[in-house]
C-alpha cells in the first residue's frame, strides 16, 4: 500500500540517523528521541499513543531566542527537554490545532498559532484535552508520564508574522490551509528550511473526512489547498527542504510542485485515485504524483 511505503522511508531514515550517532535520549524526558540533522535544529520524535502516527516537534535555536514548533502528544517532560537542549528563551508555535501537535502545550504559558485555528485549539483546552486522544497509559508510558492539564494563553497570528531568533534569523508564518483552516508552516530564512507541519507531508497530506461546518471551513478543501501551495511555490528560492510534522526530515522541495499536480488531478477527476484508505470509521482515497500525495474525501474537494 502506498502509505506504508511512504512511511517506511521515514522509518528507514531514523534507522540510518541512529546508526550515524545523530539520535539521543535525555534523562529528563527519556520517552522522546532527539534527532539532530542540521546545526541549530533538534527534531524531537513524539511517539504515538495509538492515534495520529509518530509526530515531529522541532526546536529551532538562534543566537538570541529559540522556537519550539509543536508540542506532540503531551507524554513526557518536553519542557525540561527543551530547556536542556537550549538555554535561550523559548517561544512555542503550533502548526495547527490537532492533538498530535498540541497536547504538550499544557506545559507552557503561551503558544502561537494561526488565527483560523485559534477557536478549535481553545475548544480543546479542557482537562480531557484531546477527547481521549491520549489514553491514561499505554504501550510505552504510564499515567505519570501524561502531562497534567494546565490552561495556557493562545496568541493568534496572521501569515507573515515573524519570530526573531537573533542575528538576522527569522521564522515566518506561512499559511497553507487545507489539512486544517489555520494550517501553517514556519520558514527559516537562514537555515533555509520550511517547517511545514501537516500542511505538506509525504505520508501523505490528509484532507480527509467530512468538511466541518462553521467559520473558515472553506479553507479545508483541495481547492483552497491548491491556492495556498501556489502562493508558496512563488517562494521556492527561499528554502532548500522541508521538515514536516510527520515522516521524512529534509523532504525535497519538489514536493510543493508535485502536490499542486495532485490537487489538479483530484479536482479534475476525484474518481481517479491510486489507493483506497480506511482511517478509523471513515474511508477515502489516496492520489500520488512524484513526491506529492494526498489522502482525500470527495466532500473535501
Ligand atoms: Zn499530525
Amino acid at each position: 500500500m502506498i502509505i506504508e511505503k511512504q512511511s517506511q522511508m521515514g522509518k528507514d531514515q531514523l534507522v540510518r540517523l541512529r546508526a550515524e550517532g545523530k539520535a539521543a535520549r535525555y534523562d529528563c524526558d527519556p520517552l522522546a528521541e532527539v534527532f539532530s540533522v542540521t546545526d541549530g535544529v533538534y527534531s524531537i520524535l513524539s511517539k504515538s499513543p495509538g492515534m495520529g502516527g509518530d509526530a515531529w516537534m522541532h526546536l529551532v535555536i538562534g543566537t538570541e531566542r529559540a522556537v519550539l514548533i509543536d508540542t506532540g502528544f503531551g507524554i513526557g517532560d518536553l519542557k525540561a527537554l527543551a530547556e536542556t537542549l537550549t538555554d535561550k528563551p523559548i517561544d512555542v508555535f503550533n502548526t495547527h490545532f490537532h492533538g498530535d501537535h498540541t497536547l504538550g502545550n499544557v506545559q507552557f504559558p503561551r503558544v502561537y498559532i494561526h488565527r483560523y485555528d485559534e477557536a478549535p485549539l481553545q475548544a480543546m483546552m479542557t482537562p480531557d484535552g484531546g477527547n481521549g486522544f491520549v489514553p491514561k497509559s499505554g504501550s510505552y508510558f504510564t499515567e505519570a508520564d501524561v502531562m497534567p492539564f494546565h490552561p495556557y494563553e493562545i496568541v493568534p497570528v496572521e501569515a507573515g508574522f515573524t519570530f526573531d531568533l537573533g542575528d538576522g534569523e527569522t521564522l515566518e508564518v506561512v499559511h497553507v490551509p487545507g489539512h486544517s483552516a489555520g494550517c501553517a508552516g514556519l520558514l527559516d530564512n537562514k537555515k533555509r528550511i520550511l517547517f511545514s507541519g501537516d500542511s505538506i507531508c509525504s505520508t501523505p497530506t490528509f484532507i480527509f473526512g467530512q468538511l466541518p461546518e462553521g467559520e473558515y471551513s472553506e479553507y479545508m478543501t483541495i481547492r483552497a489547498y491548491k491556492a495556498g501551495l501556489e502562493k508558496l511555490s512563488e517562494r521556492l528560492d527561499e528554502f532548500d527542504s522541508l521538515y514536516p510534522g510527520h515522516a521524512l526530515l529534509g523532504t525535497p522541495k519538489e514536493i510543493v510542485g508535485d502536490t499542486i499536480k495532485v490537487c489538479d488531478a483530484i479536482i479534475e477527476n476525484p474518481d481517479n485515485y491510486d489507493d483506497v484508505l480506511h482511517f478509523g470509521e471513515r474511508s477515502g482515497f489516496v492520489r500520488k504524483i512524484g513526491w506529492g500525495s494526498i489522502a482525500f474525501s470527495k466532500e473535501r474537494v
